[in-house]
């Protein structure tokens, strides 16, 4: 009753004729949209669509600004779970019966909805983890044992998550490889001439995060891509913190693997996605050994499913994709376009808020940036401040952020991080605000 229809709804619109006329619109028009008017995005009707934002927090009315750690879920996604185990319930792939061959379907539907979402070319390309850090350790598990040793070079950059750096880190101690890193300036941006300089013949993989989650910095993705692809080297991207702000298209960026996370793009826990180009994960060997995963098991010779299968060994977790699925049908409406262009004015408004608070300095001041605000406050701790935040309902985080390399970089233990999503308002932020100006008296 629930996802379903919402696809065919959805539909509806094609058949109605009115995309039909939007296209001529846009063809016909001689300004692109929203180009001089104000973005139209009625965000209360989408914060009704999160019921956990009308709850208190500490008495007071929520103000949730840690969407980098684990964004809010919409009311169809909590439908589509509570749907799936209601009715839908069944181990899928090897069952004979209906519910099994229901499962089966909704399970390889929502592959198929994730394969459009990103643009992949073909669904099998679409694997599914329990999110980016097991999407990082398969392609080093698989790809990286199979094809790196002694010697060669592997690319990362400063601002790699932990989970970007310490499954290289483990892989090089196995080899005998060599972590090189890209070094970022004071706005916490790439050093492209540096990373041109790091390339060379023993370079054999580049890892880089698309969106930092500790600087906000969206990185040159296309150019490091192609750099890379000068010398014939594979590229993965960390797409945790892009998938949510920003439309992804695989092809486009020509990326050989892409992981992210269901939890930071609306969707459950315990789901997640890792692209990688046919060709790359054909000739891959099998990261985990088990059900599902071969298509013949003697104890003398196994031999091995085909894509995406034999990346995913064992009962999957049917209920996160299909309500990763049903979170992406819903990004999708509200256009992460559209989205985006409303957060980026949240985030100016925010950051020029900031500017006034004395001792407040920002870590990640880069021209490129989205949706993520970190900062350290003259004499306070991080954490105090966040605590300080929370007995006034607004949630923010504090800390290393998983990037204790970048804070060595700027020289701070923590910084304090708000992070925004598409349902986060102007009032919210005047809240943080004032939180932050009282905290500063409390604590100066
Ligand atoms: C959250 C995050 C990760 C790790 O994601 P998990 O869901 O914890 O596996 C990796 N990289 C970035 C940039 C992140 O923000």
């Amino acid at each position: 009753m629930v996802a379903t229809q919402e696809a065919v709804s959805s539909v509806g619109v094609w058949e109605d004729g009115s995309l039909k006329d939007a296209i001529t619109d846009a063809n016909t028009s001689p300004t692109p949209p929203f180009s001089h008017t104000p973005t139209p995005f009625d965000v209360e009707a989408i914060r009704a669509d999160f019921p956990i934002l009308r709850q208190l927090a500490r008495d007071k009315p929520l103000v949730y600004l840690d969407n980098a750690a684990t964004s809010q879920k919409p009311q169809v996604v909590l439908d589509r779970l509570q749907q799936y185990y209601t009715a839908e319930n069944a181990n899928i792939h090897r069952g004979v019966h209906y519910l099994s061959e229901l499962a089966t379907r909704e399970y390889e539907a929502a592959r198929i909805k994730i394969q459009h979402f990103i643009n992949a070319r073909d669904a099998r390309e679409i694997i599914f983890v329990r999110g980016t850090t097991e999407a990082i350790n398969l392609v080093v598990g698989s790809y990286g044992r199979k094809n790196i040793g002694p010697g060669d070079e592997i690319i990362i950059s400063a601002m790699e998550h932990h989970s970007d750096i310490v499954p290289w880190q483990l892989l090089c101690e196995e080899k005998g490889a060599i972590l090189r890193v890209i070094p970022i300036n004071d706005a916490g941006e790439l050093l492209l001439d540096e990373y041109e300089k790091l390339l060379n013949e023993r370079t054999k993989f580049v890892a880089v995060v698309h969106i930092s989650n500790a600087l906000g910095t969206i990185n040159p993705v296309r150019r490091i891509i192609e750099l890379a692809h000068g010398r014939g080297v594979p590229v993965l991207l960390d797409g945790a913190q892009a998938t949510p702000h920003m439309k992804i298209d695989v092809q486009e960026l020509d990326c050989d693997f892409y992981a992210f996370s269901g939890h930071k793009l609306f969707g459950p826990t315990g789901i997640g996605v890792l692209y990688g180009k046919q060709e790359l994960l054909e000739a891959m060997p099998p990261y985990q050994g088990g059900g599902d995963m071969i298509s013949s098991v003697t104890f003398e010779k196994t031999t091995y499913n085909a894509l995406p299968y034999k990346f995913e060994a064992g009962t999957p977790h049917v209920a996160g994709v299909i309500g990763l699925g049903a979170a992406v049908d819903y990004v999708e409406k509200i256009n992460l376009d559209v989205a985006g262009a409303y957060e980026a004015e949240l985030l100016n408004y925010a950051t020029e808020a900031v500017a006034a608070i004395p001792g407040l300095r920002l870590v990640g001041t880069a021209r490129e940036k989205a949706s993520i605000l970190s900062f350290v406050i003259e004499g306070a701790h991080p954490s105090d401040v966040g605590m300080l935040l929370d007995t006034q309902g607004i949630a923010i985080r504090a800390g290393h952020h998983c990037a204790q390399p970048l804070m060595d970089r700027f020289c701070i233990p923590a910084t304090a991080r708000a992070s925004f999503a598409f349902y986060n308002t102007r009032a919210e932020v005047d809240a943080f605000i004032a939180g932050l100006h009282r905290a500063r008296k409390m604590l100066g």
